[in-house]
């Protein structure tokens, strides 16, 4: 959450910098604002808002060749121009720009008050660099002496970059919790981002900041990194496999659309070189070093925030029917202030998109302490999570920037079905001809995608009959009933309707009392998923005049006979179902957000890589 640009260099900062938050937006889009160095003076514009309002608000031929700006959602202080980023050191003469959360500011503040600071935001970001300044001119410390004393004080997570007046080649980052990647292009140029996407148009020469770092930028001289505790380190620099047409819109009017239409690239990208169905192979590089390891654990628990707990949760049922391992499935916020009891014999999985979610973060620390085996499922190369885990696999979703987390569920689940599917292989807990038939069938799934992404326009219809729904219900059983879940979280999400997932059987315990003749009701009802249970509880429903929207399987006359409307998704295992029926649904969700008129692409008071708690 939060994204951060920053960029020291020989040309112009204004439309590096304008151009990087437009592509951190999906980090938060509350407030925006940039700090420039010009002349012998920082300016500063920031206004409530989207970063297209900040860019209306410049002046044309503005520039300067050091620059900070940032996109915000709110942590402390509601989001206002006054609490947006950057902000000031009482001089003026400091700038910072922050991602994450001081958690003693409090105590910093107090202390500051007391020496007669004056404060004019509700940040935590505010205090910082009223505190870094207190220590900078106090001292006789350098810019990037104070903010490291300044850190080594503070409790909490951190992306901070800072300019100053006085020293206008310069900037200093650092990183505690919140991802910070420095780019270095050719001619000597530095472009600072919370992630790669501000970068990848001017350099693909990077270096991702590890925890506890402080870099020190200077105009035409190499970056210096030092940790917290002062040890110098030499900074490794990668090169990015990321381009810019993977972060446009290519056409689509939302970038929830184009990466709903995407899912056959990125299931296809995630099985690539790992799904070797002529060989009748499943082969997954990253952790074939840990896999005995997983055959002998006790159990392994997943643990995920939002749409990749969805995930974890339809793994569960893929790790227990393929490869008979006892999972369970967590919350990353409920999971590390449980105390739970983990050790040695335990693999924690974490899932995470973009592999810096703090709560799943803070999860799998914690299992590491404990002596668990960790291992990470996400989309973002070189994130935290993927850092920090002893093996993991991505998923090869590609940059997803819609809020609504669609295709990185998809590659998080085809993920989770090689593993299962090789860990029973291995066990010899899925019979030879089963493993055969399952991975044929994965193989074609990126196909059936294709197929079922052709109902868009059936969906469409449907959508615009329901858009005016308060609440909707979604319905599955078995595998399907994480899918149900995700269904209605997407809803929600973006068109704001109330929305609640429910394992079918289920409903009678509570929800049928909703159901009336206007509440919609969406079933996963496909053929091999415990059918003729879920046709009765199609029944229950329409006995009480709920509409029925049902996703079926290929050719289904039954439970089609008894729905409002129909979704047909083509035939496959009962195991790889979630990988199709999730695709009508995002499309739904889609649809009736579109037709609501809502901000689909970033949903209000959301914002994507969670890297607060
Ligand atoms: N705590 C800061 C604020 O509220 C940064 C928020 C964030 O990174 O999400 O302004």
């Amino acid at each position: 959450m939060c994204g951060i640009v920053g960029y020291l260099g020989a040309g112009n900062a204004v439309p590096v910098l304008i151009n990087g938050l437009k592509r951190l937006e999906y980090r938060g889009y509350d407030s925006a604002g940039l700090a420039l160095v010009t002349g012998e003076a920082l300016q500063v514009t920031k206004n409530k808002g989207k970063v297209a309002d900040l860019e209306a608000m410049l002046p044309p031929g503005l520039s300067a060749s050091t620059g900070i700006a940032h996109t915000r959602w709110a942590t402390h202080g509601e989001p206002n121009t006054v609490n947006a980023h950057p902000h000031l050191s009482p001089s003026g003469r400091l700038a910072i720009v922050h991602n994450g959360i001081i958690e003693n500011y409090n105590v910093l503040k107090e202390y500051l008050l007391q020496k007669g600071h004056v404060f004019r935001s509700e940040t935590d970001t505010e205090v910082l660099i009223h505190f870094i300044e207190d220590i900078y001119r106090s001292s006789a410390s350098s810019l990037p002496e104070a903010v490291q004393m300044a850190l080594r004080r503070v409790v909490g997570a951190y992306a901070i970059a800072v300019i100053s007046a006085d020293e206008p080649g310069t900037m200093v980052v650092a990183r505690k919790g919140s991802p910070l990647v420095i780019g270095v292009a050719a001619n000597g140029d530095f472009i600072v981002g919370s992630d790669a996407a501000p970068l990848v148009e001017y350099t693909k020469t990077v270096y991702y900041m590890d925890e506890n770092e402080i870099a020190y930028l200077q105009r035409g001289k190499p970056m210096e990194v030092r940790t917290l505790d002062d040890r110098p380190v030499s900074p490794k620099l990668t090169e990015l496999d990321l381009s810019i047409e993977a972060l446009e819109k290519e056409g689509y009017p939302h970038f929830m659309l184009k990466e709903i239409y995407e899912q056959p690239r990125s299931v296809h990208d995630s099985m690539r070189g790992r799904l070797l169905p002529g060989k009748g192979m499943v082969k997954l590089g990253g952790i074939q070093a840990y896999e005995n390891h997983l055959l002998e654990s006790r159990r392994i628990i997943m643990v995920g925030c939002g749409t990749s707990w969805h995930a974890g949760l339809v793994g569960e049922y893929l790790f227990e029917e393929l490869a008979r391992i006892p999972v369970e499935v967590e919350y990353g916020s409920e999971f590390r202030y449980r105390n739970p009891i983990i050790g040695p014999g335990d693999v924690v999985i974490g899932i995470s998109q973009s592999g810096e979610t703090a709560d799943t973060l803070a999860g799998l620390r914690l299992a590491k302490e404990k002596g668990a085996l960790l291992l990470g499922i996400c989309n973002v190369v070189g994130s935290s999570i993927a850092r920090e885990t002893h093996a993991g696999i991505y998923t090869h979703a590609g940059p997803e920037i819609g809020v609504a987390s669609t295709k990185a569920f998809t590659a998080q689940v085809t993920v989770l079905t090689l593993m299962a599917l090789r860990l029973g292989m291995l066990k010899g807990t899925v019979s030879e001809q089963r493993a055969r038939a399952l991975m044929r069938e994965l193989d074609q799934v990126p196909e059936l995608i294709e197929k079922v992404l052709q109902s868009d326009l059936l969906i469409q219809q449907i959508a615009r009959q329901y858009q005016q729904a308060k609440n909707f219900l979604y319905l599955g059983r078995g595998i399907n009933f994480p899918v149900a879940l995700e269904g209605a979280l997407k809803l929600k999400e973006i068109s704001y309707i109330h929305a609640e997932g429910y394992p079918a059987a289920e409903m009678k315990h509570g929800p049928i009392a909703l159901i009336d003749e206007n509440m919609p009701v969406v079933v996963i009802a496909t053929r091999k998923g415990n059918y003729d249970k879920i046709v009765s509880n199609i029944m229950e429903i329409k006995a009480r005049n709920g509409k029925i929207i049902s996703i079926v399987s290929e050719g289904d006359t039954q439970v089609k006979a008894l729905s409002d409307h129909t979704i047909e998704i083509p035939q496959t295992d009962e195991m790889l179902t979630p990988l199709l029926a999730t695709v009508p649904l995002q499309l739904l969700a889609y649809h009736i957000a579109v037709g609501l008129g809502r901000d689909v692409d970033k949903p209000r008071n959301l914002a994507k890589s969670v890297t607060v708690e």
